[in-house]
């Protein structure tokens, strides 16, 4: 019997794991000290475990290589990742966005569900076992090498060791090095899905502070690269939040470049309506300073801030506040316009854009093209989408891709 190793314990290798047991001795390989050490994070350990929209509108969602992952979403969908996982015992509910979530909103469950699946199916489960090298010779993967110097053979080998964010949970970007040894070229790394640093210093005010139903645009070069509407949070050294870590997908990191992120408090009102919402309320706190009057307009903690960039006194009685005064109010509050500094570094991302190119692996199959036995499937490969399980979804359906076409090499 064919033995498979597949190095990187995360939802690609294990589901490719799985996919291959069917047929052949699998030898999974993970350095730490358990399987999916990340997956136990993911949805803040919810497990936001795909998407349960039609599986034809995915591509949307993944602006990196979305065309390559084609033949893996459609052989392997988000239908068979439900299917599966509650085949496995674990329910399983949709939340706004349709995203998909263990019913018991643990994580744990669906790496438990993973692991007695990995059992019942004889896998050999290698732990605390770091690979630091795939063996190949004319074309042909040979064997790995282990940090302890130990030499495992096998038959076909499947690197699954993710990107390099959250390195503590064991991805480190060591599979770009299996790969660039193995002839594959690496399309520079760099972070997706990650918080923006900002240069107003204003915004460490605001803190801790989160926004709901707000609209967020990303202007480069006062071109509208980006505009999204939905929830974000103010840090110390910037914005985060869900549509925060999609806009940052679109941020370039260049001196040259320009990027304003500009956030509509309002977004559901035109500045006519907003201005007389403003009127009305002006008008009910007549005699008190402008201070005290936006009290029912704005979150607590951003009143002081709204009022500082106002330039209006904030002792000014509320019934001496000009038209254009109020106008520029309204601007501010549907322009708050922010200079972006940069993305926060990669280790806080929570994916990686960039990793091996796909160019030279096979869409539908996941081999490489320039070593037979040899395949590629999750986040080392150059591919990244949005929140809402697109992410997980394109790990579990690489890796069962992977674990199911290695019969026919040579
Ligand atoms: C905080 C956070 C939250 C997230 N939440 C979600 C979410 O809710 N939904 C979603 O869709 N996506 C989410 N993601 C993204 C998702 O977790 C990843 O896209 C997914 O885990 C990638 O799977 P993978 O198997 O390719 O890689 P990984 O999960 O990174 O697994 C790689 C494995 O390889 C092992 N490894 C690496 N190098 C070696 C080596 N040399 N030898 C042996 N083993 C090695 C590592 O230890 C690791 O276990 C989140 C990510 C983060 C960081």
């Amino acid at each position: 019997m064919k033995k498979v190793v597949i190095v990187g314990a995360g939802p690609a290798g294990m589901m490719a794991a799985i996919a291959a047991a069917d047929k052949y001795k699998v030898v999974l390989i993970d350095r730490n000290e358990k399987v999916g050490k990340k997956l136990y994070i993911t949805g803040k350990g919810r497990c936001n475990l795909t998407n349960s929209k039609d599986i034809s509108e995915f591509f949307d969602y993944i602006p990196g290589n979305a065309h390559f992952l084609y033949s893996s979403l459609y052989t392997f969908t988000n239908t068979n990742t439900m299917d599966f996982f509650e085949g496995l015992g674990v329910s399983l509910k949709v939340e706004r966005g349709d995203r998909v979530f263990p019913v018991s909103n643990k994580s744990s469950d669906i790496i438990n569900a993973l692991r007695r699946e990995l059992e019942n199916k004889n896998v050999t489960i290698l732990l605390n076992t770091r690979v630091t090298k795939v063996n190949i010779e004319d074309g042909i993967a040979l064997s790995v090498t282990t940090e302890k110097g130990h030499v495992i053979t096998g038959d076909h080998f499947i690197v699954c060791t993710g990107g390099l964010s959250y390195p503590q949970t064991g991805s480190t970007g060591d599979g770009y090095e299996f790969a660039r040894e193995a002839g594959h070229t690496i399309i520079k790394t760099k972070p997706s899905l990650v918080p923006i640093e900002i240069k107003e210093e204003w915004i460490k005010e605001l803190q801790g502070l989160s926004l709901k139903n707000i609209e967020l645009t990303l202007f480069q070069d006062n071109k509208i690269i980006y505009s999204e509407f939905g929830e974000m949070i103010f840090t110390h050294y910037g914005i985060s939040g869900p549509i925060v870590l999609s806009a940052s997908r679109f941020v370039k990191e260049n001196k040259n470049i320009s990027i304003k992120a500009s956030i509509n408090l309002k977004p559901a009102l035109s500045a006519e309506e907003l201005d007389k919402r403003i009127q009305r309320d002006f008008l009910k706190f007549n005699n008190k300073d402008f201070k005290n009057a936006l009290n029912e307009l704005l979150p607590q903690k951003l009143i002081e801030t709204i009022i500082k960039l106002s330039n209006i006194d904030e002792e000014k009685k509320v019934n001496s506040i000009t038209k254009e005064e109020r106008k520029e109010l309204v601007n501010l509050m549907q322009h708050l316009d922010m200079s972006v500094k940069g993305l926060r570094p990669i280790a806080e991302a929570i994916v990686t854009s960039g990793g091996v190119d796909v160019k030279k692996i096979d869409p539908s199959t996941l081999k490489s093209k320039l070593v037979n036995n040899l395949s590629f499937a999750g986040e080392v490969i150059d591919v990244d989408a949005f929140t809402g399980g697109f992410n997980m979804q394109i790990a579990l359906s690489t890796g069962h891709i992977a674990g199911k076409n290695i019969d026919d090499e040579s």
